[in-house]
């Protein structure tokens, strides 16, 4: 019988698979699409962001709640071991000035093809187009390929991999949830997770500005403030700095209905400063040209400022606007363009070896789990490091499983 049948060929699985095939065990890899690693080879396009260098004790406080879960399996699989795993496949990596670490290449796909290369010299079997679909009665996978009727597909182990909700399109359309419900395995409701949120422009802002980007801006959301870039576009409001507070975002507007962000016009600059270089006199200039000249305000964050009303007129409640710019924040983007989702299997239905606990020799790896981070190579990170546990514990699983057979 074969050893393990692997659900999702996206990086927890097939990283998995490379893990228990180096040890011997005879895998099987099925998924849904008619080639693995789609969203992996999306996430290369804009620079394959594989892990951090950041220490280790800040690296874990990425993943928020799920910190303490996932905090004792990246400290068994660091992003050191990424970096050396990527190396013996023949990808080098390199810190980039963020602390962000990326393949030489930037791609994802040297990796993807050297790492199928070596599933294919390991005898694992690639089953594009095959469908899971449900479990038998006795615990078996249903695998669907075409139009025939689920089959079982017996192994002696299981790995999900089955990937979280985002781009669904690529693959990762969380059908397997009512699967695992009605197994009775809880299960937290996926949301966007990185992603851009709806804002009500006024139609000026939206016609005129839409597209335009915010660059070295300050975001504040309640206590935690984030410096980066943005984008606003017709609907609302995207890019890194706010995909990097979209957590907080979300869960205000999930128990306030809405979130108010304050944003930082000016982050280098003590509002002390710039109240003093509005203090001039301004004589005949218009409020944008004077702004222009004292601050180099631009036309977009003076119609950002009207936004927000009517302006203050004293030098003091302007340069406090220009440090506080509120923008409401309605409601997350749709999951199916986020770049990752939260929510997935809860995390205490696993044991510590990521065995489903009301389904023996079932085991779940990567963004299926209920844990959610930012981008920077947080999530790649803990794909992996699960993986990397679960592989583990397939091997203790069915080593067990030997054991007791031959005793
Ligand atoms: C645009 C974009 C950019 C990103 N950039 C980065 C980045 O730079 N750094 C980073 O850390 N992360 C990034 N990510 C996130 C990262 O790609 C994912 O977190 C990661 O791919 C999840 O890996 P996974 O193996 O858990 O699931 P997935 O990669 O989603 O793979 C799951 C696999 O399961 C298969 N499957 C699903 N259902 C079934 C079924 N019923 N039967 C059979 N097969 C099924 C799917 O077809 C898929 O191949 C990015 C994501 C996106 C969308």
């Amino acid at each position: 019988m074969l050893d393990v049948l692997i659900i999702g060929a996206g990086p927890a699985g097939l990283y998995a698979a490379d893990q228990l095939s180096a040890t011997g065990y005879s895998v099987t890899v099925v998924d849904r699409m008619p080639s693995p690693a789609r969203k992996f080879l999306m996430a290369g396009r804009g620079g394959l962001n594989l892990t951090h260098s950041e220490d280790l004790q800040t690296f874990v406080t990425r993943y928020r709640n799920a910190a303490p879960f996932l905090a004792p399996l990246i400290e068994c699989f660091p992003p050191d071991a990424l970096a050396a795993w990527c190396h013996e496949l023949g990808q080098t990596t390199f810190v980039g000035s963020s602390g962000r670490v990326f393949p030489t290449s930037m791609k994802a796909s040297p990796l993807l093809r050297a790492l199928l290369r070596r599933l294919q010299t390991n005898g694992v079997e690639l089953l594009t187009r095959h469908r899971f679909a449900g479990l038998s009665s006795s615990g078996e996978a249903l695998v669907q390929s075409g139009d025939e009727d689920p089959h079982p597909f017996p192994a002696r182990a299981m790995l999900l991999a089955l990937g979280g909700a985002s781009w669904p399109k690529l693959g990762s359309t969380a059908e397997w949830v009512p699967i695992l419900k009605e197994h009775g395995v809880g299960i937290a409701p996926f949301q966007p997770a990185n992603c851009g949120f709806h804002v009500s422009w006024s139609p000026y802002l939206k016609e005129r500005f839409a597209g335009h980007p915010l660059k070295r801006v300050e975001f504040r959301m309640g206590e935690t403030s984030r410096f980066g870039e943005a984008i606003l576009s017709e609907k609302g409001l995207e890019g890194g700095v706010v995909y990097a507070l979209s957590a907080d975002i979300r869960e205000t507007i999930n128990t306030a209905g809405s979130a108010r962000l304050l944003l930082d016009l000016r982050p280098a600059m003590d509002a002390s400063v710039i109240t003093e270089k509005l203090s001039r006199p301004r004589g005949k200039q218009s409020l944008s040209t004077f702004l222009k000249k004292c601050l180099k305000g631009t036309p977009f964050e003076m119609a950002l400022l009207r936004e927000a009303g009517p302006l203050p007129e004293t030098p003091t409640g302007l340069a406090g606007l220009i440090k506080s710019v509120p923008i409401t924040c309605t409601a997350p983007y749709s999951i199916d363009r986020a770049i990752s989702s939260a929510g997935g299997i809860t995390l205490t239905e696993l044991t510590p070896d990521l065995m489903l606990k009301k389904l023996p020799g079932v085991f779940a790896a990567g963004e299926m789990l209920d844990w959610e981070a930012p981008t920077g190579g947080y999530l790649l990170q803990a794909c992996f490091a699960t993986s990397h546990r679960a592989a583990e514990g397939i091997k203790r699983y069915l080593e067990q499983k030997s054991c007791v057979t031959s005793s």
